[in-house]
């Protein structure tokens, strides 16, 4: 069911990430392969607004749309309509996210750098913003608290949100969604989803204004999208098709191990789920429980094409130092360490868009309820990229403050600067003020 990828022997002593990285799996069916499918629905969307979001609505949703707003009255009747069992889940998440917000938010920085001049770095929120929910292969509804807790917590004025129209339900995205927008406090929701929902954000489109900012996760064509419209609009990162890697060694579980390769398999045909571990009997545990486990859930087809993909691996590694060299170097969303002295191991790892620690943290608990946030890099990208965070939503500006003397005291460095980059000009805006100090 899953492939073996064999690195033992292969290691180099004092290796860098970049060794591995040419042999960690990856899918084929990259952002870079999906730009040319993309490109030409975002274009569409940005010269022809809600008539082409209708038609790719139609295309791939197989809903006929009129309208791309979802009534007021349709989120609070989802939330009337709420199981209040889910309802206690949703405020339970949003608990524990929010607390890890307001702590993580960080308070703007004076630095007085010489007497009567100081720099500031001040925290300014993003003023408006789009946040994206997948709903396509199933209603994340935990996306909904991962993206808007962290925003509202960092002051952004203007939210809206959008989710795949759903045909079972009106052509409006799942009601367990529109209750968490209400719930929250969200009032602009659109059923839009994919590459035209992020176009229609970054473009503005009928109802929707253009954002600021795209963020949340998505399949390969949202993500692909965000690519596309980064620069016009900022993103968060390239949250796509989801990838856990779990470093065990024999000390490990295998049922447990299993279950978690299991539980991100479930999202998506194109996700990812490697394990990496120096222990062939592991390696051969874990395959005998993914067999018995597999045949035993719901999302059979989905989490087989996943695992079988090239996408997904056992690696096989000579120690757990070597190990550690490929997870930085696969530099995975969700990195579970399940192996003696995971605390040591995780304080190590360098590449990992979360960091799940030991076997009773496992990647579904920060899916849903651990209070961090499940919107994070993938595709390689958390070598460079950070998850969602309140701090996604803030952009930090310097502030310069200095008076006379101050500005006199460094004029002189100022204007040999200037003549050494051969600008005049620079130096005699400042010459202008103090003179040849
Ligand atoms: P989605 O909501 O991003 O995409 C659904 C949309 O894709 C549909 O509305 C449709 O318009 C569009 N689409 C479908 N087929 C298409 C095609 N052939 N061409 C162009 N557009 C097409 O996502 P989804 O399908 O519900 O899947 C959710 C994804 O989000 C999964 O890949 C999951 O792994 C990922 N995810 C990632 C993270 C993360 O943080 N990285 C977190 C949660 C989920």
């Amino acid at each position: 069911m899953i492939r073996r990828i064999d690195l033992r022997g292969a290691a180099v002593p004092g290796s860098a990430p970049t060794d591995y990285r040419r042999v960690v799996p990856r899918g084929a069916a990259d952002v870079d392969g999906t730009i040319e499918v993309v490109r030409p629905i975002v274009e569409a969307v940005r010269h022809r607004g809600v008539e082409a979001i209708a038609e790719y609505t139609a295309r791939f949703d197989g809903v006929e749309q009129t309208d791309i707003t979802v009534p007021a009255e349709a989120l609070q009747q989802a939330l009337a309509d709420l199981d209040p069992a889910v309802r206690a889940a949703l405020e339970e998440s949003v608990r524990r996210l929010r607390a890890t917000c307001e702590a993580e938010l960080e308070q703007d920085v004076t630095v007085e750098v010489a007497p009567g001049g100081r720099v500031t770095q001040r925290l300014v929120p993003v003023q408006r913003v789009g946040l994206y929910v997948p709903g396509g292969v199933a209603p994340l509804v935990s996306s909904v608290v991962m993206n808007v807790v962290p925003a509202q917590v960092a002051g952004v004025e203007s939210i809206a949100l959008t989710s795949s129209p759903q045909k079972e339900f009106g052509g409006l995205p799942h009601p367990t969604i529109l209750a968490a927008c209400a719930l929250l406090g969200v009032e602009e929701v659109y059923a839009v989803g994919g590459a035209q929902a992020v176009a229609m954000f970054a473009h503005g489109a009928g109802p929707c204004r253009p954002v600021d900012l795209v963020t949340g996760p998505g399949n390969i064509y949202t993500v692909t999208a965000k690519r596309l419209v980064k620069g016009l609009v900022g993103i968060d990162s390239e949250a796509g098709p989801t990838e856990i890697a779990v470093l065990a060694d024999a000390a490990a579980d295998p049922a447990f191990v299993a279950a978690d390769l299991v539980s991100q398999a479930e999202h998506d045909p194109m996700a990812a789920s490697v394990l990496v571990t120096p222990s062939e009997s592991l390696a051969a545990d874990v395959e005998a429980e993914l067999d018995k486990q597999v045949s035993a859930t719901k999302h059979v087809e989905r989490i087989r094409t996943a695992l079988g993909g090239e996408q997904s691996a056992i690696i096989l590694v000579d120690d757990l130092e070597q190990g550690l060299a490929v997870v930085d170097a696969y530099a995975a969303e969700h990195l579970s360490i399940q192996c003696a002295d995971a605390a040591t191991w995780a304080r190590r790892v360098r590449n990992g868009g979360a960091i799940f620690v030991g076997p009773f943290a496992p990647v579904s608990l920060g899916d849903y309820a651990a209070g961090s946030n499940h919107v994070l890099p993938t595709g390689g990208c958390a070598c460079h990229s950070s998850g969602l965070s309140v701090r996604s939503f803030l952009k930090a500006v310097h502030v310069i403050e200095y008076d006379e003397q101050a500005l006199r005291d460094v004029a002189h460095h100022v204007m040999v600067l200037a003549d050494a980059e051969d600008l005049p000009g620079h130096g005699a805006a400042v010459r202008v003020r103090v003179g040849d100090s």
